[in-house]
């Protein structure tokens, strides 16, 4: 498996399995038979509300001989209810709790948006801070520390477009290691990604499948990535599924990637992707696919209820 690298010289396996909508009464089954096949890197967060079983799923890895903890990179994030400067490493200290782990390879600010204490998911204008109220230095600053703690090998954010990172990069300190966004043939990122590039901050793929477990009702029109027809014809020539495709198109980009799937077969599968080798004309026809959407469009955090807009995730 391809590692990427951080700057101290710790390594990132290219792929690692994501936890989001994974139920509680199957994560653990699902992350044990990850690690069982060949993973080495798991991804989580604190609102999936599945951490304490992605934790059981873990520890009974570890106890079985089937791993060391030290062969896992596990990542956490913060939850935008947590950002106020006392709240970060409580936050972390919980998540670390509930995965059984004494510390995360790495943790992350999962969104550059605030909540006001024990907000879930945002109802009114109320439940949210400005950044006047809870500059994202200040969260940046309490992620440096836990850090420094130890709690965190490497810290980074997600969903932070180049202005917001830009921010974080002008603070004395410890700069983002990693950036998580979503990343797939219809929203290729290639500005974002070459300004993280430039600056030494790794990428991290998210919904590289298009995440066709969070379509809600409304975005029944959305375009549906795995069914392409530029991606079928390219899976049929390597003879492997869209899904296994896709994920070779991050890893052939040198972009970190975190398929979700509880599902035996496809855990197994989606690994067997980084063993496919994509060449310069299928990188080209899936450069050329047409089609430009973002399936996590962030509508969630910003509209009349909210302080924040649209610009203050996406570019
Ligand atoms: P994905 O694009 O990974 O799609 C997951 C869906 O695809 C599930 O329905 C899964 O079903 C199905 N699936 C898995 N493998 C295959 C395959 N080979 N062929 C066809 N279908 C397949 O969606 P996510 O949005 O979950 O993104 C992946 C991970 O990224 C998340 O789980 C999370 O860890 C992270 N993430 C981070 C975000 C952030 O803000 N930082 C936002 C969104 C995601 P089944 O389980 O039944 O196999």
């Amino acid at each position: 498996m391809k590692n990427l690298s951080f700057k101290n010289g710790d390594k990132l396996p290219i792929l690692g399995l994501g936890t989001w909508k994974s139920k509680p009464g199957e994560v653990s089954q699902a992350v044990y038979w990850a690690i069982e096949a060949g993973y080495r890197h798991i991804d989580c967060a604190a609102v999936y509300q599945n951490e304490n079983e992605v934790g059981e799923g873990i520890s009974k890895a570890i106890a079985e001989g089937l791993v060391k903890r030290e062969e896992l990179f596990v990542t956490s994030k913060l939850w935008n209810n947590s950002h106020r400067k006392e709240q970060v490493l409580p936050a972390l200290q919980k998540s670390l709790s509930d995965l059984k782990l004494d510390y995360v390879d790495l943790y992350l600010i999962h969104w550059p948006i605030s909540f006001k204490e024990g907000v879930g998911f945002p109802k009114e204008r109320e439940d949210f801070y400005t950044y006047e109220e809870v500059p994202l230095r200040e969260t940046w600053l309490a992620m440096q520390e836990v850090k420094e703690k130890g709690f965190a090998k490497h810290i980074g954010v997600s969903n932070f477009n180049q202005e917001k990172l830009t921010e974080l990069l002008e603070l004395e300190g410890q700069k983002p290691e990693m950036n998580q966004v979503e990343m797939q043939p219809y929203l290729p990122q290639r500005a974002l990604a070459q300004f993280c590039r430039e600056n030494g901050i790794l990428l991290t793929a998210y919904s590289p499948l298009g995440s066709p477990d969070s379509r809600a009702e409304k975005h029944a029109n959305d375009p549906k990535l795995l069914e392409d027809p530029v991606v079928k014809e390219i899976a049929n020539k390597h003879k492997v599924g869209e899904g296994q495709l896709l994920i070779a198109w991050s890893i052939a980009r040198e972009i970190a990637v975190i398929p979700k799937s509880v599902n035996k077969e496809r855990i197994i599968g989606n690994l067997a992707a980084a063993k496919i080798t994509l060449d310069d004309h299928d990188m080209m026809e899936l450069r050329d696919i047409g089609i430009s959407h973002r399936f996590i469009d962030g509508s969630f955090f910003t509209g009349e209820n909210s302080p924040y807009e649209l610009s203050d995730l996406f570019d």
